[in-house]
């Protein structure tokens, strides 16, 4: 399972996000704390964010790389920053291709998303566009195509269609940030200039919350609410 985290708030850099934190993503691509389903994640990691001023459209940074030997991001992290970042590091699942391609966040031009997690893709709706034959593309351009709006209902259904899939997402667009919680962790801090998801804490900060499973956080304009997946069990 990869780790990811998502960012809606005062603008932060890419570095105070992903690499400085004690438990931060760098940390977690070789030493995370509660995966789960594989021990490290070592497969490539990527960055998207939005401009504070100027296009709508996310802009990316991806590699097939582990994170820990990236010398060029972490020289160019600390000078990018974004209220809305989504950010990924890649454990494959067993099958998956390694290319930056496969790596989250995937983008529709619009929406950036991560999905932390296994799906079978024979029982998702057929639909074009996916940036990748990996699951998570598949998965990613499933969601693009049935609207975020839908994306608790897809999760549903997805669920239901593949008992063994586990389905979290961490997906934004620079005003809202969207996460679900089906079959691994994810945890919330919610503080005055902004709101982090990450699979796991970043630091030891005892505001931090863990979402429970099978939970939809739905994050924009400073307000939060996290509402539990209707019949989902
Ligand atoms: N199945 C996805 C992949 O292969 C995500 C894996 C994960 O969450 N570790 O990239």
């Amino acid at each position: 399972m990869c780790r990811h985290l998502g960012w809606l708030g005062k603008p932060r850099s890419l570095a105070e996000l992903m690499l400085e934190p004690p438990h931060g993503l760098l940390v977690q691509s070789y030493a995370p704390r509660r995966q789960r389903h594989g021990l490290l994640n070592a497969d490539g990691w990527g960055a998207g964010f939005y401009d504070i001023a100027g296009s709508d459209e996310p802009r990316r940074w991806r590699s097939a790389m582990p994170l820990w030997g990236d010398t060029s991001f972490a020289s160019v992290a600390p000078a990018l920053s974004s209220h809305c970042v989504v950010a990924a590091v890649r454990s494959a699942t067993v099958g998956m291709p390694i290319e930056a391609s496969a790596t989250a966040p995937f983008t529709d031009g619009t929406w950036l998303l991560s999905h932390n997690g296994v799906v079978d893709t024979s029982v998702l709706p057929t639909c074009a566009g996916a940036e990748s034959v990996c699951d998570s593309a598949i998965l990613a351009a499933s969601i693009f195509s049935r609207g975020l709006e839908s994306l608790g209902e897809l999760i549903i259904e997805v669920g239901a269609a593949d008992p063994r899939a586990r389905l979290n997402i961490v997906a934004a667009n620079g005003s809202r940030l969207l996460a679900t919680t089906w079959g691994d962790t994810l945890s919330m801090l919610h503080g005055s200039d902004g709101v982090v998801l990450a699979s796991e804490p970043y630091d030891d900060d005892p505001r931090w919350i863990d979402i429970p499973d099978r939970h939809l956080i739905d994050a924009r304009g400073g307000e939060v609410s996290v509402t539990a997946l209707e019949g989902s069990r």
